[in-house]
């Protein structure tokens, strides 16, 4: 069904709209069907690849002897990544994809406020907690300024609104949770790391149950981006 290519989220409109090359009566860069079929499963599964990848990352980190904050964090920011990757995958609407760049640069982009609470201890909401702009009020902050701004700005501004909110879905079940609600209180919310593995997991099910049925870029037909040819 090549009408679908358009419908990954993920994809270039441009490219998937471009018509297959053409060489001997038949689409060149066609791959045997088998190929293509793997082609197909691996596209499908990529949501339960990343799944793993949270699972194992947490699992190395418990497992972690060293309280050095730059190995936590190397630990860390992929999975966050993974995360609001795996949200994007299964529900993030063909028309908004144009935001999906900015919700995965909002998914890591957001723990630079930890920067100044390290450095001179600053934005602390208390002695254990995470900094105060881990909090919906930034979420608000930006999805006000969204709104109010040039209209150039409202999908970077809407895409970091959204990587921080599903950020903090996984800060909720990691140490000591999130000051979620500052300023009206500087009380951390927090999630059981079994209840965020456990929706991470109906979440790469739903992504994999999408992508099924969204043929990927350039498989069906062996589509292949035209190179750009030198004119003299
Ligand atoms: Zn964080």
């Amino acid at each position: 069904m090549h009408g679908r290519r358009n419908d990954d989220p993920l994809l270039s409109p441009q490219i998937a709209s471009l018509p297959a090359p053409v060489e001997d009566g038949k689409p060149s860069g066609t791959a045997p069907p088998v190929v293509r079929a793997a082609r197909k499963i691996m596209f499908a599964a990529l949501p339960l690849a990343a799944l793993g990848l949270v699972a194992g990352l947490d699992a190395l980190s418990d497992s972690a002897e060293t309280g050095s904050l730059l190995l936590l964090g190397l630990l860390d920011e992929p999975a966050h990544f993974a995360t609001v990757w795996l949200f994007l995958a299964a529900f993030l609407p063909v028309q908004y994809r144009t935001i999906c760049l900015w919700a995965l640069v909002g998914s890591v982009a957001i723990d630079v406020d930890h920067v100044p609470l390290y450095l001179w201890h600053v934005l602390a909401a208390d002695a254990d907690s995470r900094p105060v702009t881990h909090s919906l009020a930034t979420v608000v902050v930006l999805a006000v300024a969204a709104a109010a701004g040039s209209p150039r700005l409202r999908s970077p501004l809407l895409g970091l609104a959204l990587g921080a909110v599903l950020h903090f879905f996984r800060d909720l079940a990691e140490g000591p949770g999130v000051p979620l609600l500052w300023p009206l209180t500087t009380a951390n919310a927090t999630l059981p790391h079994a209840t965020y593995l456990l929706v991470l997991t109906v979440v790469a099910v739903a992504a994999v149950a999408r992508r099924s049925l969204t043929t990927p870029l350039g498989m069906d037909r062996g589509i292949r981006p035209p190179s750009r040819r030198r004119t003299p």
